[in-house]
């Protein structure tokens, strides 16, 4: 038997060995949900898993104490193959947009990549955990932070309702708009106040008006955060947080230019000052068709049925964006809930722990696991991809 078909074998056996480890954590992640940034208890278990199992694991990535990397093989030796993780959650809704799956999956990835390969890892295999996808933009910092340097490839999955190799995604920024007043008695002296609520209510009514004016593919929504302490004082705080998206980041510093000078205008009108704290950018995706195709390839041999990408409609948007500008990546996505089922809905927090949702992750754990032990073992699709990263620009919608 070829070396090639021996390590293949192993990482099917390698998937039977671990599937009730996987999804057994997947489930008590699933229970336990942290919010971004805060995921503690799923670092302990992620890395607790991948230690036991053999990796080297750093926990605490620069300046993001819940990112992680496990590694195998021969630091760093080249190829240098990462499987990416994210296991933050929502807050209210949970894992209602599946990253227990994420992580599970990612983790059997790695733990069946390295299992199958032995001796044939010829380079380094890395198990990379990425906190804070939810809004804190975890890969954003760890690609400036320089984490993702002399990576070859980074791969990962995403539950959904379609199963779709590649997909578009909008670049996004997070806006935190905070309006200061001045608080008076709101009956008696309600002329000294100063009301910084005012301020916040008018910019949603312009960025309402802009709405009328800017490209179908952008977006812009967002929530009062801070609406005042009590009804009797005039607000003298106001705040509220944004998300203002557009085809590229680009386009979305554009778009943001626009909303600020909403809320600059609106504060001019209410006699109050605003200030902006700006978040990471996601960017736009650059989705490698190299990797794609070979991550498809094996998904299929699963059972999965791949659908024809469509690259068009609404999208959300990730941090795995900055990744995928800088080196080969990959974000597919596997149907966990029937078409229709929301992202970030208390339905598809269902759907992530579903037995279905379970399946899903051990066939994507599979997948991983081969697609990543081919990249070892021929070194010229390490360099297609590359080849394909350098001629090719991000997917943007028709
Ligand atoms: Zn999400
Ligand atoms: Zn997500």
């Amino acid at each position: 038997m070829s070396t090639e078909t021996q390590v293949h074998n192993r990482i099917h056996e390698a998937i039977a060995d671990i599937r009730d480890e996987l999804v057994a954590l997947s489930l008590e992640m699933h229970a336990d949900p942290e919010l971004a940034m805060s995921e503690h208890r799923a670092v302990q278990r992620l890395t607790g898993a991948l230690a036991a199992h053999g990796f080297e694991v750093q926990s605490g990535v620069g300046s993001l104490p819940t990112a992680f990397i496990g590694r195998a093989g021969m630091r760093g030796a080249k190829p240098r193959i990462a499987i990416l993780m994210e296991y933050d959650a929502l807050p209210g809704v949970g894992h209602a947009c599946g990253h227990n799956l994420i992580a599970t999956a990612g983790l059997g990835g790695a733990l069946a990549a390295r299992a199958g390969l032995g001796d044939a890892l010829s380079g380094e295999l890395l198990a990379v955990g990425t906190p804070g996808e939810e809004g804190a933009g975890g890969k954003v910092i760890m690609v400036e932070e320089g984490a993702f340097e002399g990576v070859d490839a980074a791969m990962m999955f995403h539950p959904g309702t379609h199963t779709w190799l590649v997909r578009h995604a909008t670049a996004s920024m997070h806006i935190t708009m905070k309006f200061y007043g001045k608080a008076a008695h709101a009956a008696g002296s309600p002329e000294q106040g100063r009301n910084a609520l005012n301020a916040l209510i008018h910019t949603f009514v312009m960025i309402d008006g802009l709405r009328q004016h800017m490209p179908e593919t952008a977006r812009i929504h967002g929530i009062v955060t801070n609406g005042g302490a009590a009804p009797n004082i005039v607000p003298e705080y106001a705040e509220g947080a944004f998300l203002v998206r557009a085809l590229t980041q680009d386009a979305t510093q554009d778009l943001w230019q626009r909303v600020k000078a909403c809320a600059e205008g609106a504060a001019a009108a209410s006699g109050v000052r605003v200030e902006f704290e700006v978040g990471k950018t996601y960017a736009e995706r650059k989705n490698n068709r190299v990797l794609a195709n070979l991550f498809g390839k094996y998904l299929s041999e699963t059972g999965e049925t791949i659908e024809e990408p469509v690259l068009r409609g609404g999208t959300g948007s990730s941090d795995i964006g900055n990744v995928s500008l800088v080196l080969p990546a990959i974000h597919p996505y596997v149907a966990i809930a029937p078409d229709g089922v929301a992202g970030h809905s208390r339905e598809f927090a269902e759907a992530s722990r579903s037995e279905r949702g379970q399946e899903a992750m051990l066939h994507v754990a599979e997948s991983l696991a081969h697609a990543a032990a081919d990249l070892f073992l021929h070194p010229e699709l390490v360099e297609q991809a590359w080849e394909s990263f350098r001629t090719t620009g991000a997917d943007l919608p028709r």
